[in-house]
């Protein structure tokens, strides 16, 4: 988009609705996660806003709106290239299955916010008078750097479970404490996170794990043992082994990368079960098998070239790099991380050179020169292209001769 384009933030684009609320006779102010990040200097994700405007009054006011939850007083307002959550000040009740409110109500700013996870979530900002409209104390536990649900925590846990995991992803997100009768709720209420579907599970344990903070962050989840309520049968040791790995990671990573590392001490099969009902894409399962799987191979001292070109010819090679040097580093492991300093050295040496060749022959060359079809084929294959790797055959007659002898080796001369 060019200068003097529509472009415009976020949080901008809030603001003008609010403008346009208000000039309306409407209440209208930012809410919850953004009010927060405001007060904390940080940046925040989006920007939403909360008013006594009902849906129909914002979808009459603005051009294009997008009537997502307007059952539940949500709309979301298009504006300059922006989306902005709108949602009507309501309470919620009727909390049945510990997941989902059966009821709105609209109401007021105050119910809203006491409806609101945590202390520091729950305040408003109007941006036109400049001013923090705070109910729950939120600014003091701000200020003394808490998580703390807004009124009894055993209540406000048994409305939403999610709330457990979403308490200790901010704890870990900011660096804050969480208050002791919040933290000491959500042990006693640890198992029934399982009643919260596994989609939803996984995107807290993303925000927690690929957090730099997530040595932390798992440790709280091991400590209110949310940890096994979501993975039966992980107990003390692995639990131990999974803190100090994620503790050596490097700050960014990927959340397939940590999940790994939060597993590194389990057997692969043990943990590929336990992700299933996190219900992960594809990709990211690949992901976290192919680092479980290959743990440790990387410290193998008498590695074949062959063998290193096919590990760099993998996508997620330098994850494994980093999972195995998290390992060594946790166990202080100096032949370990000296083996893996080898490693980079031997890796640096090789250069730009190509770690996936074309194979130099195919597999009617083989059959051309005599291999019969079917599975000992493959294994030819297979066998030849290790040789190429290791710089054994490099051209055409070379390989040819390879396989000749190869054939000759295994049926005897003819
Ligand atoms: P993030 O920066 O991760 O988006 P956030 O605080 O904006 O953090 P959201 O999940 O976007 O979190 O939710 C926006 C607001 O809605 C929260 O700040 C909180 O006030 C409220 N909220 C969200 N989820 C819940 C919940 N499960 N229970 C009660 N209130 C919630
Ligand atoms: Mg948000």
């Amino acid at each position: 988009m060019g200068v003097g384009s529509t472009a415009m933030s976020n949080k901008r684009a809030a603001i003008e609705v609010i403008q346009r609320l208000q000039q309306h006779g409407f209440q209208a102010l930012l809410a919850g996660g953004c009010v927060r990040d405001m007060l904390l200097g940080h940046p925040a994700k989006d920007y939403d806003v909360a008013t006594n405007a009902q849906p129909a009054d914002v979808m009459r006011l603005f051009p294009r709106t997008l009537k997502v939850g307007a059952k539940f007083g949500v709309v979301i307002v298009l504006i300059h290239n922006q989306q902005v959550e709108v949602a009507t000040f309501r309470s919620e009740a009727g909390y049945e299955d510990g997941r989902h409110p059966t009821q709105v109500r609209f109401t007021t700013p105050a119910e809203d916010a006491s409806r609101r996870d945590f202390t520091i979530n729950g305040m408003f900002y109007d941006p036109m008078a400049e001013q923090v409209i705070d109910y729950v104390e939120g600014q003091a536990d701000l200020a003394k750097r808490v998580i703390r649900t807004i009124g009894e925590p055993e209540e406000r846990f048994g409305e939403d479970y999610l709330r457990m995991l979403r308490a200790v992803r901010f704890s870990t997100r900011l660096g804050f404490a969480i208050e002791p009768r919040t933290y000491a709720a959500i042990g006693r209420n640890a198992a029934k996170i399982s009643r919260i579907s596994g989609e939803r599970i996984a995107a807290e344990l993303d925000g927690i794990l690929a957090h730099p903070n997530r040595a932390r962050g798992a440790a709280m989840l091991i400590e209110t043992r949310l940890a096994r309520a979501i993975f039966p049968g992980f107990d003390d040791e692995p639990a131990v082994e999974a803190v100090a790995v994620l503790g050596h990671l490097r700050r960014t990573v990927s959340f397939p990368l940590a999940l790994a590392a939060f597993f590194s001490g389990c057997p692969l099969e043990f943990a590929m079960e336990r992700c299933e009902p996190l219900k992960l894409s594809n990709k990211h399962v690949r992901h976290v098998e192919f680092l479980l799987a290959h743990r440790t191979e990387l410290l193998d001292p008498a590695m074949p070239l062959a063998q290193l070109k096919r590990f760099l010819a993998e996508p997620y090679f330098w994850d494994l790099y980093e999972l195995e040097r998290a390992m060594q580093k946790a166990a202080a492991s100096r032949q370990g991380l000296s083996r893996l300093g080898k490693l980079r050295r031997w890796i640096r040496d090789l250069g730009d050179v190509d770690v996936k060749p074309k194979p130099i022959l195919n597999g009617h060359d083989l059959m051309r020169l005599g291999a019969a079809p079917g599975p000992g084929l493959g294994q030819l294959a297979e066998e030849l292209y290790t040789a190429q790797l290791e710089g054994e055959v490099a051209t055409c007659e070379q390989a040819e001769r390879w396989v000749v002898d190869w054939l000759a080796r295994r049926f005897g001369s003819q």
